[in-house]
């Protein structure tokens, strides 16, 4: 244990990741893949509790919230739409002196090949000039290897939502403003994968796409839009209001996400909210926040404090998805708000006036932003008074606000978070350091350990044989009777699992009646034993892992 004591923090998290069985390298066995990972019996577990929770959270509990599952290959032109194919791209510059590839933005966070303990900027070696590099994966469907056949490994999940956006609205029976919700596979050619699973080239992502009212229709409809600086000098926004704008909406996404990630054991103090800054935000985006974990690596302020890398990004999109599908697709989306075209029609005509002048602003602005080569500013005049018509008729494309959250990115916190060395009593009651997990229980692989004290007892073991069986249909449990019980205990330490149930002699009645079927509960977290009758197990662990 003094050994591994001198490892910096993320080198043992990645050696216990591996020794219990969380995550692997990518065909490991030919030498590995770069920026490709397996999660093992452990890793899959915690990962599939990680997107429940989510799924759970984001569409099962709210009656607004729809759930979607699209292909990862879609039509090309989605990525035309979503600016993918023209502008996804990082800026990549060679080094001469050791011919490696990296990306020109984090020069001075990454490790030198030849010299470790300096970073590639402080490395003497020329660099070409950053030339831009796309980060989609291509491929080509069917027999033919032509441009005609060219598509993508999906590198958001986002757009199919967009693209099915009007499906979904039909077949749902939703009306704005809702959600859909999605979670899958994304895949990004990193220039440079790194810091372990947070920056892979194939990952999973969880995205919601909220779709809301323009505020011009909100103000239509209410006569206001709520002031989201009056709402939050209240305190907490609390339940969505028929009269919130996309300010509002989009700060009621931050605090909803920041609750999840403490809700499953991050705590407040662990997380960042920052807010980019205007020049930092992509062209189509009002605000961005995105929420930071201060994870053992990455970036430091001028005091040498780590300040947090993104797990996810909450952007407030406007209508620009939507539109840029209506614009290549030639399928409309807008929707129709009956609310709206009720409530215009008991405006006055200043109200209107005014309300359709900024409607038209805002539409013209947009189709001047993506006009087409040849487009003049008569059309887009024309078109954005078509939008401002048809507005003033009940019809409007969605504006949307994007929580998209990474999968991998939040598995990697749960362990570096959960990730603890302490002192604890062996057998013999001498101190020994343990290396332990303290997750949460929602989240841990496994929630419960049953341990038959030996294994050479047949009634012993068929008793703990049949608690694991009552218990297995509930929670995910784990059956272990090899080694003594102080090893036992380590193992599920590191696993992370919150408690282990020891059956032993006087489970069997033999020190009297009165402990006879009842087992010792170990907590995971300081060793704590209490003595529970079987039949109140199952009843305790749900109380105890929901
Ligand atoms: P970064 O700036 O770190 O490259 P991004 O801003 O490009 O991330 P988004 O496009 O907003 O990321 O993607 C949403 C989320 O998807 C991110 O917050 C992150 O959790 C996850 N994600 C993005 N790229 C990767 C990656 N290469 N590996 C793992 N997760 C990723």
């Amino acid at each position: 244990m003094a050994e591994t004591k001198e490892l910096p923090l993320m080198e043992k998290i990645v050696a216990l990741c591996k020794r219990r069985g969380f995550i692997y390298p990518s065909s490991e066995i030919y030498g590995g893949i770069n920026g490709f990972w397996d999660y093992g019996p452990l890793g899959a577990e915690l990962k599939r509790n990680v997107k429940e929770l989510w799924w759970n959270t984001m569409t099962r509990l709210r009656d607004d919230v729809v759930g979607l599952d699209a292909t990862i290959i879609m039509h090309p032109q989605i990525w035309k739409a979503s600016g993918h194919v023209d502008t996804f791209s990082d800026p990549m510059v060679d080094c001469k002196t050791c011919k490696g590839r990296f990306r020109a933005d984090q020069l001075d966070e990454i490790p030198c090949p030849q010299k470790p303990s300096k970073t590639v900027a402080q490395c003497p070696g020329e660099k070409t000039p950053p030339r831009a590099f796309n980060l989609m994966f291509q491929t080509w469907v069917g027999p033919v290897q032509d441009e005609s056949a060219l598509a993508y490994l999906r590198p958001e999940t986002a757009q199919a939502i967009f693209a099915q956006f009007k499906n979904v609205l039909e077949t749902s029976r939703q009306k704005v403003p809702f959600g859909i919700a999605q979670i899958g596979k994304a895949f990004r050619n990193e220039v440079t994968p790194r810091n372990y699973t947070f920056r892979s080239r194939e990952f999973e992502q969880m995205e919601l796409e909220y779709f809301i009212r323009p505020d011009e229709a909100v103000e239509a409809i209410c006569g206001r839009v709520a002031a989201v600086e009056e709402l939050l000098a209240r305190g907490p926004l609390g339940e969505p209001q028929p009269d919130w704008g996309w300010q509002a909406w989009h700060k009621y996404w931050v605090e909803e996400r920041i609750r999840f990630y403490e809700s499953i054991g991050l705590p407040r103090e662990t997380l960042v909210e920052y807010w980019q800054k205007p020049e930092e935000l992509a062209h189509y985006a009002r605000a961005t926040v995105d929420i930071l974990f201060k994870f053992p690596f990455g970036k430091r302020n001028e005091r040498g404090e780590l300040i947090g890398e993104e797990l996810e990004g909450i952007a407030a999109r406007s209508d620009f998805d939507l539109s840029q599908h209506e614009r290549y697709s030639g399928k409309p989306m807008r929707v129709f708000d009956e609310e709206l075209r009720a409530a215009w029609a008991k405006l006055d005509p200043a109200r209107q006036q005014a309300l359709w002048q900024r409607y038209f602003e805002h539409r013209k602005n947009y189709l001047t932003r993506t006009a087409r080569p040849g487009e003049t500013p008569e059309q887009i005049e024309r078109a954005a008074r078509e939008d401002a018509d048809a507005f003033a008729k009940g019809h409007y494309i969605p504006h949307v606000i994007e929580p998209s959250a990474g999968v991998d990115r939040l598995v990697l916190a749960l362990i570096c978070n959960a990730y603890a060395e302490d002192q604890m009593p062996d057998e013999k009651g001498n101190l020994e350091t343990r290396v332990v997990l303290r997750f949460h229980p929602r989240i841990a692989p496994i929630k419960a350990a049953v341990l038959p004290l030996v294994r050479n007892k047949p009634e012993l073991v068929r008793k703990a044989i049949e608690i694991r069986d009552t218990l297995r249909p509930h929670l995910t449990v784990f059956y272990d009777d090899a080694g003594a019980i102080g090893r036992r205990y380590r193992r599920q330490d590191e696993a992370g699992t919150p408690f282990c149930i020891t059956v032993d002699f006087d489970t069997l009645g033999e020190k009297g009646p009165e402990l006879k079927d009842t087992v010792t509960v170990r907590y995971r977290d300081d060793g704590r034993q209490e003595r529970l009758r079987i039949d109140a197990l199952l009843p305790w662990l749900l109380e105890r892992i929901r």
